[in-house]
């Protein structure tokens, strides 16, 4: 039962996004598959108006580098 229960907690996990936002991220448990991203908790310095606590997250907010106008001023 513990071993399954923290396997399972695998299944979910928290980033933090380069403006301080704090993202949870739910998988599905069987595909592993990143199905919900939503703000957990907002950084002090963001300034980006649609992270709100509660609000979703799309993968390429999560991943600056795949924005092509910011993948050149990251080098
Ligand atoms: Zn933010």
């Amino acid at each position: 039962m513990v071993i399954r229960r923290r396997y399972r907690s695998r299944m979910s996990y928290n980033l933090t996004l380069p403006c301080g936002c704090t993202v949870y991220v739910a998988c599905h448990p069987e595909t592993r598959v990143a199905h919900t991203r939503v703000i957990e908790r907002r950084g002090l310095g963001c300034r980006t108006p649609q992270h709100e606590v509660g609000a979703r997250v799309y993968l390429w907010e999560l991943l600056p580098e795949a924005r092509p106008q910011e993948a050149v001023t990251q080098i």
